[in-house]
């Protein structure tokens, strides 16, 4: 059986103390919580800190991107290097965001898969289709698209330590969400092509939904059998909702 994963990103918020504050608060509320796996991907800012701050308690840390060159003139970037000397254990990549505003390919992102995997870290890969891709009836396409594009050359037999999340770009930061119905149809199409890229070890990909996850829709939506957990933007910034959500997703 797959372990749920939910993963708080904080986006551009949070400075170093407030993270600390968040860490104080997380770290006692989820220590006796069993049976899901919760993460936090900070501004990169705040990765030292945070590291230290969650160090013994069941909380991981995850980046919100990463470089795919181990280092060189690169203004502005992280290598991968640097993120697991931070003790990051995921990679958020290709998120809609960095794919719309900064404009990043699949190519593009491929190459990053391949660099967090080389370094034995975990990506968590962001696929989803627009509104309208969605009303054009292009969203298995554009999913296909997305994950053979993003995966070419992906390290197979590091498969299990894949993490696919489910971003329908409609429902980001928009308070619409998909319904529990919609995000399983959906997951298990996902899952369908993964197995071909993947073969069985397919079953093993923990596929996140995201999308104005908040604590009162998290526990439908995870109780899917192809929902493996959540990748919450706007409701993980307060740690309350965020734990709600992590407790929803125990199975
Ligand atoms: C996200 O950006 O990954 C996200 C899912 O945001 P929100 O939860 O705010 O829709």
């Amino acid at each position: 059986m797959r372990t749920a994963l939910v993963v708080a990103n904080w986006k551009m918020h949070k400075t170093v103390a407030e993270s600390l504050a968040f860490a104080a608060a997380l770290g006692p509320a989820l220590a006796d919580v069993r049976g899901v796996e919760a993460a936090v991907a900070p501004p990169f800012t705040a990765l030292a800190a945070l590291q230290n701050a969650l160090a013994g308690t069941s909380v991981a840390l995850a980046a919100q991107n990463a470089h795919f060159e181990k280092n060189g003139a690169f203004t502005g970037e992280i290598s991968v290097a640097m993120l697991a000397e931070l003790g990051c254990r995921y990679v958020i990549l290709g998120h809609s965001e960095r794919r719309a505003l900064f404009a990043e390919s699949d190519a593009f992102i491929a190459r990053k898969v391949r660099a967090v995997q080389a370094a034995g870290l975990r990506p968590i890969l962001c696929v989803g289709e627009s509104d309208a891709e969605r009303e054009a009836g292009r969203t298995f396409d554009v999913l296909r698209s997305q994950l053979e594009g993003s995966l070419a050359g992906a390290d197979a037999a590091r498969a299990s330590e894949l993490v696919v999340a489910y971003e329908p770009v409609w429902a980001i930061g928009t308070g619409k969400t998909a319904t529990s119905a919609q995000a399983q149809e959906v997951h298990a199409a996902i899952r369908a092509i993964l197995r071909e890229l993947a073969g069985g070890l397919a079953d093993a990909i923990r596929i996140q939904y995201g999308g104005s996850v908040k604590p009162e829709n998290a526990a439908e939506l995870m109780s899917q059998p192809d929902v493996d957990g959540a990748l919450v933007g706007g409701a993980s910034l307060k740690a309350a909702d965020f734990v709600a959500i992590v407790k929803g997703a125990t199975r």
